[in-house]
């Protein structure tokens, strides 16, 4: 067929080229021999200026048509080179950018965890772990809390379902990492350097508090340990964990398994000391410390007359909270798995 030169002919004409095309540069020529600026369907359209105009609206409205019609057919037929190893489109896909696969990152707690391990290292605490479920006498009455002592009722703890062992109880979900104590000191190996961070669980929950948080506890026993040294390791901490400008000071205060027991405080970030909206006096409450009780050290197995010791036991998410820039209102949110919220750090 000669070049069309009218509606009616071009798309059999067109019909005709597409069964010839035998690669994508074929299908090029086409679109340009009909679509292209000096294409059949452009020249139809600068020749409506030739066509009477109560002709022309008409005329222009089947040719937009075409036109339509025209580019549909040449890229139906195109698609079928697009599985040709030398089609343009399998090059293109080639040279498209990859899919960038989506990255976490490590949960704040494991980060807070990981960030406090380091802290004690260069003092030479030794991390370690103890059961998550533990018997009541690692719990309660080797921490000198027997089980009549009204102490125990402080503590919300979820009981495991289980036979009971005569001599050391029922099973619990461990409410402290203080339960670590007696079982470092029964490995018999003294002097002790022990930083035991795990997960603990109690029967709370509200915006400060989970059913299910996780505790540091450091313990130090050796000769001659005394309130000076507790009182070091808690300003080396705050300042290499807070920063440089934090300090700390203890408050009495009283627990079973320590004797002295102290409230541990740190001077405020924002105000450091003077007292503003945050703290209110200056100082924020970390968390609780002492020297070891003698009674638990005897638990253990330790001479009370050679050896002494401290601990000191915090919540891991209060205390990366407290942290110079973490200001977090619910403390849930770090358990919710909501991206949104944990994507922020
Ligand atoms: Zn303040």
């Amino acid at each position: 067929m000669d070049n069309p030169n009218d509606i009616e002919n071009i798309k059999k004409y067109l019909s005709e080229k597409l069964e010839t095309v035998s690669s994508v540069d074929d299908i090029s020529k086409i679109r340009n021999e009909f679509l292209g600026k000096k294409g059949f369907i452009g020249k139809m359209l600068s020749d409506m200026r030739n066509i009477s105009s109560d002709q022309r609206k008409d005329y222009g409205a089947k040719l937009n048509l075409l036109k339509i019609e025209v580019e549909n057919m040449i890229d139906e037929y195109s698609g079928k080179f697009e599985n040709d190893k030398d089609s343009i489109y399998t090059e293109l896909y080639k040279s498209l950018p990859g899919r960038k696969p989506e990255i976490g990152h490590i949960n704040i707690i494991t980060q807070a965890i990981s960030e406090i391990t380091k802290v004690f290292a260069p003092l030479g605490f030794n991390r370690v772990r103890y059961p998550e479920i533990d018997r009541e006498y690692y719990v309660f009455e080797a921490l000198n809390m027997p089980e009549t002592h009204p102490a125990r009722d402080e503590w919300e703890t979820f009981f495991v379902d289980s036979p009971n062992d005569e001599k050391l109880g029922r099973l619990v979900i461990t409410p402290h990492t203080s339960s670590g104590q007696v079982r470092e000191m029964l490995k018999g190996e003294l002097p002790i350097r022990m930083l035991n961070i795990s997960r603990c669980g109690r029967r709370q929950i509200d915006v400060s508090h989970v059913p299910s948080f996780y505790q540091f506890e450091g313990l130090v026993i050796d000769e001659n340990i005394s309130t000076t040294h507790l009182i070091g390791v808690l300003d080396y901490f705050a300042k290499n964990f807070f920063g440089a400008d934090r300090e700390t000071r203890l408050r009495p205060y009283h627990f079973r398994f320590t004797e002295p027991s102290f409230e541990v405080d740190i001077n405020c970030g924002i105000c450091h000391g003077k007292g503003c909206k945050l703290c209110k006096g200056g100082w924020l409450e970390l968390g609780g410390a002492g020297m070891v009780h003698p009674n638990v050290l005897k638990a253990g197995g330790v001479d009370t007359e050679k050896y002494s010791g401290f601990a000191f036991g915090w919540g891991v998410e209060r205390t990366y909270m407290m942290k110079s820039g973490t200001k977090i209102d619910d403390i849930r949110n770090l358990f919710s798995n909501d991206l949104r919220f944990l994507e922020q750090f």
